[in-house]
């Protein structure tokens, strides 16, 4: 399995457009010469047709004056001081009585009565049918001979013509065709250039819309859309990395920091040694909750992050957690409206990780003093979870981008207020599995509401 996708990538990869181009061109000039065929053999048709009847009403009223004589002698008269050379007349035993001009020779005899045949006489070319006479006791033959000369000569100009001219079109069509779908089809080529040199290094490469024909447009703007998509993802991956990174930072420097200290002075002094320990433990902590976030996410972004959903009471678990933070903060005055048997599909103990997240805020940018208030209830097809505070609130600047990973508002950045800014992202991640929305409303210095729905079925 290794050796064959080895196999494929080393494949040269060549300008298959060129070829394709060529076929196209050829493709093209087939189809060209297949319709001029057609043209030529229908122009052809028309041109021995027209012929065909333009020589059959010329001859129209000689029959016609023939058809009345009564004896072959005047039949014989008629014929010969016809000078448009048109009949011979032939007795029973196929000899010539009568020709127009002598365009059978006397030596011919016709024993079949029905003749139809073709002739050069003269340079000329006729083709001749025979009508059969019985007068005066004998069967005669009256033999039309059309002069087809000049339709011949006509079909072999227009032929000639239509050759040279078919010669002359299906090397215009190819020359041009092959020139005009290289032409259309070189985007093809810096498609195929630039999607080779594309590597994590210069994911911005692009392709340029402006030199791409109308068709290839879409193509050219699809490709530059799936780029942009990569490279952003790339790009908040790479940030996500570097955050994490910077994060994992500041508590392994004060973990180096508090170590040093406990090597110099740890030993003899109990108070630096106690202080250090307090300090290793907190920042140890910090490192491990980070790690947790850090894993919760990535096992998201992978999708392996199984849910454990059943139907629970959601009114139960608010009553919990209105509980856990009365026991947690004493501070705040925590106030709760919880409408009973409000049950929920979903994995139970990552809704309330999800609320807690929003509760734990809500304490955190909360003065001492301030209220929090706790609400559940329906709105139509949803529970929804309330969660409000009178605490800071949160500037209209920073209000969009607060779910965003390590995303924390500047004044929140100082160490006591803990976090690392992934409590939100983690909060919507659940939320959003569960088929919810969140809805936030804030105003700085008045306080922060957060809507949290779930949906009821
Ligand atoms: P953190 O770990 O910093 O709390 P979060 O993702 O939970 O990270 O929150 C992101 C930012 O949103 C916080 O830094 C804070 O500034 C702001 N924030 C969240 N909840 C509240 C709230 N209830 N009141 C005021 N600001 C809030």
């Amino acid at each position: 399995m290794k050796t064959r996708r080895k196999t494929e990538q080393k494949k040269p990869i060549g300008k298959p457009n060129s070829s394709l181009a060529s076929r196209i061109s050829a493709f093209y000039t087939k189809m060209f010469a297949q319709w001029l065929t057609i043209v030529l053999v229908s122009v052809i048709i028309v041109v021995i047709g027209f012929s065909a009847f333009s020589q059959y009403y010329a001859v129209k009223p000689s029959i016609d004056i023939l058809e009345k004589q009564t004896s072959v002698a005047e039949i014989a008269e008629v014929i010969q001081s016809n000078k448009d050379n048109f009949f011979s007349l032939i007795n029973s035993d196929g000899r010539i009585i009568a020709s127009s001009e002598r365009l059978i020779s006397e030596n011919l005899v016709v024993y079949n009565i029905d003749y139809v045949g073709a002739q050069i006489h003269n340079k000329r070319v006729y083709v001749s049918i025979a009508k059969n006479y019985f007068l005066e006791n004998q069967n005669l033959k009256l033999i039309i001979h059309f002069n087809i000369t000049m339709m011949l000569i006509e079909i072999a100009i227009i032929g000639a013509l239509a050759v040279l001219l078919f010669f002359i079109s299906v090397l215009t069509i190819y020359i041009q065709g092959n020139y005009l779908t290289r032409k259309t089809f070189r985007l093809l080529d810096e498609f195929i250039e630039k999607a080779n040199n594309i590597s994590s290094q210069n994911l911005n490469l692009r392709l340029n819309v402006s030199n791409s024909t109308d068709e290839l447009v879409e193509l050219s703007m699809t490709f530059n859309r799936m780029m942009d998509r990569i490279e952003s993802a790339y790009e908040k991956q790479k940030q996500f990395v570097s955050d994490a990174s910077h994060e994992l930072r500041t508590p392994i420097a004060v973990i180096q920091g508090y170590a040093r200290m406990l090597e110099r002075w740890g030993k003899d002094d109990k108070e630096i040694l106690y202080e250090s320990i307090e300090a290793i433990n907190k920042e140890a902590k910090n490192m491990q909750d980070l790690v947790d976030k850090l894993l919760f996410i990535a096992r998201n972004d992978k999708d392996t992050m199984v849910l454990v959903k059943d139907r629970f009471n959601m009114s139960v678990l608010m009553e919990e957690m209105v509980k856990d933070t009365l026991m947690l903060d004493t501070k705040r005055n925590i106030e709760s409206q919880i409408e009973p048997d409000i049950y929920v599909n979903g994995d139970r103990d990552r809704i309330k990780q999800a609320l807690r997240i929003f509760v734990d805020n809500a304490i955190k940018y909360t003065d001492e003093g301030g209220n929090i208030s706790l609400r559940l209830e329906k709105d139509g097809e949803n529970a929804v979870v309330s969660v409000i505070d009178n605490g800071k609130g949160i500037s209209e600047k920073d209000l969009p981008n607060i779910f965003d990973r390590f995303y924390r508002v500047e004044s929140s950045r100082e160490r006591d207020k803990g976090g690392h800014g992934l409590g939100l992202a983690i909060a919507k991640i659940i939320v959003l599995r569960h088929g919810g929305r969140i809805k936030v409303s804030s105003k700085l210095g008045a306080g922060t509401r957060f809507r949290i729905y779930f949906p009821l079925n």
